[in-house]
């Protein structure tokens, strides 16, 4: 038996606490095992990940000849111990060394780094999400209209788009005469009114208090401001009921600022559109008013 014949060659291989095994290079055959490989190979005859109970030497034979790599990895799983070893082949003269490690510690700490990896991704976007959204409304807020125009700016060579400046008509009643709750069911009725009333070629967004910006990316002037227009008629028709089980109504005034003829940056856009949104209260309110320069 070669097994017997030359596993004195190889006995020193013992004293190591790594398993190894060597076969012959040309018929395949086993040569020597030592302890710790002997040891090993129980574990994986017994593992619950090896059902047929196919022995260690023969996995790692076929391994060697059927997938022509000289690196391979064996789980022995069996409930209550989970072990990893990494396989390396080395050719030695007429013989074939394989020498395990046990890598269980190394996947234990490349699984605990994934998931601590994950974690903070995930936690990293909820707090940008977090930065970036409007609590009460849940629409994106002042921080995610400049971060996205900056964005859109970059991004699109052609980029044109309307700013429409938002601000809720005669706000402050709601809050006085139903309560400070009452008016925030109104910026919630009113926010999602816009959304839904809005395509992906629109972003939307709650500047603080009772004022909103619409912006309308890469869409004629004129068909932005009509947009802004119907908004307004549409929102004029939402039925908001008080605590006291009355019906009332919402408006709002709106300014519009052109991008390119009325500015470049959001700040100076936003700005012009205020002195449209101006002119638009001091002139009755409930309408939507084009910024016609200085
Ligand atoms: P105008 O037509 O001139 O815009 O009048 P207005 O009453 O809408 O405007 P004003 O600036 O006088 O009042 C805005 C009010 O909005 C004052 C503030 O207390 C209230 N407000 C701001 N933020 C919130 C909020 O998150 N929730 C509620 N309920 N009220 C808010
Ligand atoms: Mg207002
Ligand atoms: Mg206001």
């Amino acid at each position: 038996m070669p097994l017997e014949q030359n596993s004195t060659d190889y006995s020193v291989l013992n004293y190591l606490q790594l398993p190894v095994i060597v076969f012959s290079a040309n018929a395949h055959s086993e040569v020597f095992k030592n302890e710790s490989f002997q040891l090993v190979e129980q574990y994986y005859l017994h593992a619950s990940n090896n059902p047929t109970n196919k022995h260690l030497a023969q996995i790692i034979n076929s391994k060697l000849s059927e997938n022509d790599t000289d690196k391979f990895e064996v789980e022995i799983n069996n409930g209550s111990y989970r072990h990893f070893f990494r396989f390396t082949a080395y050719v030695v003269g007429e013989h074939v060394i394989v020498e395990g490690e046990d890598i269980t510690e190394l996947k234990r700490n490349q699984f605990l780094f994934n998931r601590t990896n994950t974690l903070l991704e995930d936690y990293s976007k909820q707090m940008f999400e977090l930065a970036h959204t409007d609590q009460l409304t849940n629409v994106p807020n002042r921080r995610a209209l400049f971060t996205k125009f900056s964005q859109l700016q970059s991004k699109h060579k052609e980029f044109s788009c309307t700013v429409s400046l938002i601000d809720l008509d005669y706000f402050k009643r709601f809050n006085d005469s139903f309560g400070h709750d009452f008016g925030d069911q109104v910026l919630v009725t009113f926010a999602k009114h816009v959304k839904d009333s809005i395509d992906d070629t629109c972003y939307f967004a709650r500047l603080g208090g009772e004022e909103f910006c619409l912006i309308q990316i890469n869409s004629k002037d004129t068909v932005c401001f009509a947009n802004t227009e119907k908004l307004l008629q549409t929102t004029k028709t939402i039925k908001l009921m008080t605590p006291d089980n009355s019906n009332i109504v919402m408006s709002f005034s709106a300014g519009v600022a052109v991008y390119g003829k009325d500015g470049i940056s959001l700040d100076e856009l936003l700005n012009n559109a205020d002195k449209a949104l101006y002119f638009a209260k001091e002139n009755g309110r409930s309408r939507v008013v084009k910024f016609e320069g200085a």
